[in-house]
């Protein structure tokens, strides 16, 4: 299927776009003042916990919701009054909303009968070279209830795939597959997204699934965009404490210290954080800031140091390669992940480094980050 260079215009723009519900406790701001451009050919993935306004963002670009205030555009055009039909999108839904009564084929042709006036061969071509592309073409005569489930969500996949929108929008189209279909699926999505070079909004609350999957990630919480970025920007330079603590698992610690800007000290118990000159300019007169530090980034330290602190062991995970400690810092509970070649048990004192180069700096008060 060739396609147009579009390489410098998006494929789908957010410009200032708000959306508010009316409830009955008032009005409920679903999503605010949004900027997000899905680059052409991009696979952008909208993450972030429940309720944070995923959804109502895809579903406002589907034109299932009105858009309260900004402009949507899909391929440089307004959209906003556009219907659904009308939009260059196909939607597949974590439902697979298939029709009951129509077989695989009947409900593949269905939408682009719909949204086209092709001919019937060339419509029956398309759906041929989607169902094997998917191989699902021993399936095309069935109806949906004699499907698996990674069947069904093949087929609803076929569905958009012979509209040969200009976006696809996924609203969690694993998340009622099984754990080891699930990991099967996003391999394949990936490949097919390769294949086609459509770009592709795709809404998870997962965050391994948000970064295995996306070129670039929105992470999004309270109905605003928190950051925009490649999952490795999102992972080593979180824009503030909250993307810090959604992206990695396990999470982010975080530790809050008492900074005397005067001896460039952060202390916290037995916690101690002298910073750089540099790293003071950067603090400047605040009191108080939040360290973070990720378990993966802590080091078992085998020698007393001045950089190294005491940990009492609560629980050990062992996870292969790796032991997950959960320790108590005098009172901080503080998760470290150390080689599995380390025989640690429950009780034990260990001495832990956080290592200054991996250490973040949050404001207290914003959650901003500061370095
Ligand atoms: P989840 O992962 O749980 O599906 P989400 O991130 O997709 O959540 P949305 O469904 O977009 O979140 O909801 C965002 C906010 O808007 C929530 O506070 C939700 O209660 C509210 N909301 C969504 N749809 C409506 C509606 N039709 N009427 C009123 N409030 C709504």
């Amino acid at each position: 299927m060739a396609r147009a260079d579009h390489s410098q215009r998006p494929a789908v723009e957010y410009d200032g776009v708000t959306k508010t519900f009316d409830s009955d406790g008032g009005e409920v701001v679903a999503v605010e003042d949004l900027d997000i451009q899905v680059r052409d050919g991009e696979f952008l993935v909208l993450v972030g916990p429940s309720g944070c306004g995923k959804s109502t963002t895809l579903r406002l670009l589907a034109g299932l919701e009105t858009i309260t205030d900004g402009e949507v555009r899909v391929g440089g055009e307004v959209v906003n009054e556009a219907k659904p039909k009308d939009r260059d999108i196909a939607m597949v839904f974590q439902n697979y909303a298939l029709y009951p009564h129509k077989t695989v084929a009947e409900n593949m042709r269905f939408g682009l009968e719909m949204t086209s006036d092709l001919p019937d061969d060339a419509i029956d071509a398309r759906v041929n070279e989607t169902a094997e592309m998917l191989s699902i073409t021993e399936l095309l005569d069935r109806r949906p209830d004699a499907l698996s489930g990674g069947q069904k969500q093949r087929v609803a996949l076929g569905r958009a795939i012979v509209r040969e929108p200009e976006v696809f929008l996924m609203d969690e189209p694993l998340s009622n597959l099984d754990a080891k279909l699930r990991t099967e699926m996003r391999t394949e999505l990936q490949q097919l997204h390769e294949q086609l070079g459509v770009a592709t909004v795709y809404v998870t609350h997962d965050q391994t699934e948000a970064m295995t999957m996306g070129d670039r990630i929105a992470v999004l919480n309270d109905g605003a965009l928190q950051q925009l970025g490649t999952p490795l920007e999102c992972y080593h330079e979180p824009a503030n404490r909250f993307v810090a603590g959604f992206i990695g698992s396990p999470s982010m610690n975080f530790v809050e210290l008492e900074y005397t800007p005067r001896t460039g000290v952060g202390r916290r118990g037995d916690i101690t954080y002298e910073v750089t000159d540099e790293q003071s300019t950067q603090l400047g007169d605040r009191g108080h800031v939040t360290l973070g530090i990720r378990p993966e980034d802590i080091e078992l330290a085998t020698e007393t140091g001045p950089a190294t602190v005491v940990a009492s062991v609560d629980v050990v995970e062992p996870m292969g390669r790796e032991n997950l400690l959960h320790v108590s810092i005098d009172d901080r509970e503080v998760v470290a992940s150390v080689s599995g070649e380390y025989d640690i048990s429950i009780g034990q004192d260990i001495r832990l480094r956080f290592p200054r180069d991996r250490i973040h700096m949050f404001d207290s008060g914003s959650g901003e980050t500061i370095f």
